[in-house]
């Protein structure tokens, strides 16, 4: 089979499904492959790189017409679409519950899907889940950019001019990216706060060095491992918990989310105006609606001397590891789910069955 890497064209994407070496790994177990024109540019990748592991570089038009597999990480835009046929296997983040018009464009064409970001979050998927890989690099860059956006440096330091004191950074949400964000602000010397629903978050926090701001010792609800969203009383006892350590912070990265819904509002206008001149707030959760009521996506808003940013902190900010383990769950995932170089159905397999969002242009998952 052969197997295709689109180019990503959305504004601001630097990403690419597939990096060379992944190509190479691919093309040791079988497969062929072919990459679009320049694909791999933004995440620094020539099309010589792909070429010196046996890719073949196409136009866009041939990648979709000699190809059987499609990946890309966005989902199917307008133009790619209407180049689609039956023969074709797709792979790439649908988010097939925000985009049923895409979801049935495809059906309409006769063709196969399979969604990456509908992966079940279980151990044996580990190593596919592209949103871990993703939120992993954005807890990293969370830190690095409020870093950059701050007034004050993160760690102690005793100088001949005096002593400066280390900054005070707090997290909401010790999920992939929490977890990360307080590993890096650790590394870089501030003292870390950190705070989740789900209280087996706190010994995960706390090994990393961070001190856990326990809301219910008796645990909000969570559900196979994930949170579900808080009662209005959880929310208000939060806030009592966590305040006291948000008005002292100068970093605060916000990562909370509950999947399939809109991300809670854990800072209000109200809480921001307590807390301090100068401190930054990147709250991650802003696609989602964001954590803090002030945030706008792709926007810097500044409240009373805080600086609120929305951003998804884009893996497309360290393009190259994105791409390259973006690429390695995809060798994964595709590995998984063929044998010989062809796909093996077992819909009874929960990760094939989950992933499969459209087969032969029957919809399966809405
Ligand atoms: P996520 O992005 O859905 O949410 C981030 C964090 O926000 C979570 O820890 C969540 O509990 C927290 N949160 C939600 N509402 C909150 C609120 N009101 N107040 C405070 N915190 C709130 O989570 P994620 O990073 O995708 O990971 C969630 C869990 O799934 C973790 O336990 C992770 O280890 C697990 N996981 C498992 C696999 C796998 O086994 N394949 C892969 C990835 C993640």
């Amino acid at each position: 089979m052969k197997i295709g890497i689109l180019k990503e064209i959305e504004k601001n994407e630097k990403r690419v499904s597939i990096s060379p070496k992944i190509a190479k790994q691919l093309i040791e177990k079988g497969f062929e492959v072919v990459v679009e024109d320049d694909a791999g540019s933004s995440s620094k990748y020539k099309n010589s790189d792909y070429e010196e592991v046996g890719v073949q570089v196409e136009k866009r038009g041939a990648v979709y017409k000699e190809c059987d597999i499609l990946v890309k990480i966005n989902p199917f835009d307008e133009d790619g679409l209407k180049l689609i046929d039956d023969h074709h296997i797709l792979i790439c983040q649908l988010f097939h519950k925000s985009n049923p018009e895409i979801v049935k464009q495809i059906a309409e064409k006769g063709a196969t899907v399979f969604s990456m970001d509908a992966l079940p979050r279980i151990s044996r998927a580990q190593d596919m889940d592209v949103l871990s890989s993703q939120s992993n690099l954005a807890g990293y860059k969370a830190v690095i950019k409020g870093a950059y956006e701050m007034t004050k440096i993160f760690p102690l330091m005793m100088t001949a001019a005096g002593t400066i004191t280390p900054s005070r950074v707090l997290i909401y949400g010790v999920g992939v990216a929490g977890l990360q964000a307080i590993a890096t602000a650790k590394r870089l010397g501030a003292v870390v706060e950190a705070t989740d629903i789900r209280l087996e978050t706190k010994e995960q926090a706390e090994s990393l060095g961070a001190k856990f701001i326990t809301v219910d010792p008796n645990g909000e609800a969570s559900e196979n491992g994930y949170a579900k969203a808080a009662s209005e009383d959880y929310a208000r006892r939060q806030k009592e918990a966590v305040n006291n350590s948000l008005f002292k912070a100068d970093l605060v990265i916000t990562t909370a989310m509950v999947p399939g819904r809109k991300s809670p509002i854990l800072i209000t206008e109200e809480q921001v105006k307590q807390m301090k001149n100068g401190a930054v707030i990147i709250d991650l959760a802003a696609a989602q609606g964001g954590n803090c009521e002030l945030s706008k996506m792709n926007k810097t808003v500044i409240k009373n001397g805080v600086k609120i940013i929305g951003t998804t902190i884009s893996p497309e900010s360290v393009s190259t590891n994105a791409s390259d383990l973006y690429g390695k769950n995809m060798f994964n995932f595709i590995n998984y789910l063929t044998e010989n170089n062809e796909f093996k159905w077992n819909l009874e397999d929960q990760i094939t069955d989950e992933t499969l969002i459209v087969k032969d242009g029957v919809i399966r998952k809405t």
